[in-house]
């Protein structure tokens, strides 16, 4: 693994502050410069995360590093994407990859002719709880999978209560940021891709004008398997959970669905239940460590830019569905590789 990747950020955000500087450092990257669109703050965040460069020009940046966090708010990844990709920088991107299938499909194709690594920090697939899951599955503790439930309705910290609520410029609302976690976990965990996805939406006081903060709906996968998902801004006390059950069967993982390298799954099947062992690597330090092994030719991304894609794909076909209130299929032609392994 490359140990000395130069990296620089994308974005003077909340997300790169609480895990990821923490988890380049941890993984032996160096965080050399910090690129916000306001002068002030990517010099108050360069000294208080201590960075030693911050800057408001993106070319300034990329000619410091040799690979970028990308957490800007979501309109502007797919520009940012494009410009760090022809410069020659990896990237690992915040979800969702861009507003739409066909941008983030554009950034997928652009960074492969590129030849530079894209990864999409979809954390939950690092989870201790989620990899269990799905080996248990793919060694037939469940038997045949026939359906799975994503309980991921959590509310949003006060701190967080800007852009994802107000702007659906920015790619606001809840679909746009927790179902296209719930999308790729799904995928990651039964190794499977959906085909259909049908969704209503909630807006119920904490979001504003048309942006949801609360959806429920159901994605039908190409083995038949039905999953559904729950997810909102709004619920202070329920706990989050994703479960799978099958013919000999059941998977129930509970408090799986979040940053920290928590949670327990419970295997019940007619020999009784059993706690699965989990491994609690910090989930941001793993997806970090796989993108740094993948630019140093080891491997790919714990989730690459196509996951990225499948995960948009859905989120698109639940919001399509929310708003036509009919079943939206997912178009095979638009997410460009099957579930990556
Ligand atoms: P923030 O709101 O913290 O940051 C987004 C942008 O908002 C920043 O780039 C910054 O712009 C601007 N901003 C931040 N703080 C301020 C402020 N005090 N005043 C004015 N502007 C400010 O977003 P998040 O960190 O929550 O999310 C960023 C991205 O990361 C999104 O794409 C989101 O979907 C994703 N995300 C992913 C998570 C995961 O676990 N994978 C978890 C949380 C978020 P500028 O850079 O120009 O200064």
């Amino acid at each position: 693994m490359n140990t000395t990747l130069r990296w620089g950020l994308i974005g003077a955000s909340t997300i790169a502050r609480e895990w990821m500087i923490d988890a380049i450092r941890s993984m032996g990257g160096d965080v050399v410069s910090v690129m916000s669109s306001d002068r002030d703050r990517a010099s108050a965040y360069a000294d208080a995360n201590r960075i030693p460069h911050a800057t408001t020009s993106l070319d300034e940046l990329l000619e410091k590093v040799d690979a970028v966090y990308v957490s800007t708010t979501n309109e502007l990844h797919h520009d940012q994407v494009l410009r760090s990709a022809r410069a020659g920088r990896h990237v690992l991107c915040e979800k969702p990859l861009a507003l739409t299938v066909g941008e983030a499909r554009g950034m997928v194709e652009a960074c492969r002719a590129l030849g530079v690594v894209l990864g999409t920090n979809h954390h939950l697939r690092n989870a201790g709880t989620h990899r269990a899951m799905r080996e248990a599955i793919a060694a037939g503790r469940i038997g045949r999978p026939l359906f799975a439930r994503v309980f991921h309705a959590v509310y949003l910290p006060a701190h967080l209560q800007g852009w994802r609520l107000t702007n659906p410029g920015a790619g606001a609302g809840v679909i746009l940021d927790i179902t296209v976690h719930d999308a790729d976990t799904l995928r990651f965990v039964l190794a499977d891709d959906p085909v259909e996805v049908t969704a209503m939406s909630q807006s119920a006081g904490l979001s504003q004008g048309e942006v949801e903060d609360g959806a429920m709906g159901a994605i039908r996968f190409s083995s038949g398997v039905l999953a559904q998902f729950h997810d909102a801004f709004t619920t202070a006390h329920a706990k989050t959970g994703f479960e799978v059950h099958g013919t000999d069967g059941s998977l129930i993982g509970t408090d799986c669905m979040t940053q920290k390298a928590v949670g327990d799954v419970l295997l019940r099947t007619a020999s009784g239940e059993e706690l699965l062992p989990i491994d609690r690597t910090n989930l941001y330090e793993r997806s970090v460590a796989r993108f740094a092994a993948a630019v140093a030719g080891d491997g790919e991304p714990a989730a690459t830019g196509d996951d990225g894609v499948w995960s948009l794909a859905v989120a698109a076909a639940a919001l399509e569905s929310a708003r036509t209130s009919r079943a939206v299929a997912i178009d095979p032609a638009q997410p460009t590789t099957k579930v990556s392994q």
